[in-house]
């Protein structure tokens, strides 16, 4: 008959203190939030989603070479001198096309190296994070803006001039060959400069030895 007592009482207690733990949480603040109703503000320079603006994209690879894990791709045209690709928002002459300019940022570990070097300041951290995807392929991010029409018409452009080019250096007249400077063996007198003699030096004059003080008298 006790142990049934004390069993129902046990029971009893084991509520109490587990109402007393339930309770106590009701009136602390709470340390978690709603997500994603509820998200937390990024600090300032939290690293997240890379952007590139292509209009200011020079196409130098400085980003690409400073990537330690080899994320981003970007192949370069060169444009005839009769394209005017225009300039920079920091006044720097575009010379290149960038037919493409790949981020794999299923690769990417947000290190931020990529962002100083750009003479442009055009690849920047974004505070974008929630980018998750089912298809791997669907993280390979694709900011180059020509079309594959345009691309095409590039090449053209650019394999026609540069054949003009060969063609008119084949056309133009020999020049005539410079003859090489003759070599001189190291530390052999070049041939035709005068060696100056030193000059000579004049005859000593002769000293009169010191008089014997005895023959004088
Ligand atoms: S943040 Fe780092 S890893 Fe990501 S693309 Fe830039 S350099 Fe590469
Ligand atoms: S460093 Fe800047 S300008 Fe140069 S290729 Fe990268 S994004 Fe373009």
């Amino acid at each position: 008959m006790g142990t049934y007592f004390k069993n129902i009482w046990e029971g009893i207690w084991t509520v109490l203190v587990g109402m007393k733990i339930t309770w106590s949480h009701l009136f602390t603040p709470a340390v978690t939030i709603q997500y994603p109703d509820v998200k937390l503000k990024l600090p300032e320079r939290a690293r997240n989603r890379l952007y590139v603006n292509m209009d200011d994209c020079i196409g130098c690879d400085q980003c690409a070479m400073a990537c330690p894990v080899d994320c981003i791709t970007i192949e370069t045209l060169k444009s005839t001198p009769d394209v005017d690709l225009g300039l920079t928002s920091v006044g720097t002459k575009k010379r290149l096309y960038v037919p493409r300019f790949d981020i794999d940022i299923a690769k990417c570990c947000y290190c931020g190296l990529c962002v100083p070097p750009c003479p442009t300041e055009c690849i920047k951290m974004t505070d974008v994070y929630e980018f998750s995807e089912y298809e791997r392929n669907n993280l390979i991010y694709r900011y180059a803006t020509m079309t594959p029409a345009e691309i095409d018409a590039a090449k053209t452009k650019l394999a026609a001039y540069e054949k003009e080019q060969a063609a008119k250096k084949a056309a133009a007249p020999p020049k005539p060959a410079t003859p090489a400077p003759a070599r001189v063996p190291v530390g052999a007198k070049p041939a035709g400069v005068p060696v100056a003699k030193p000059a000579s030096s004049p005859a000593p004059t002769p000293v009169d030895p010191p008089e014997n003080p005895e023959n004088k008298s």
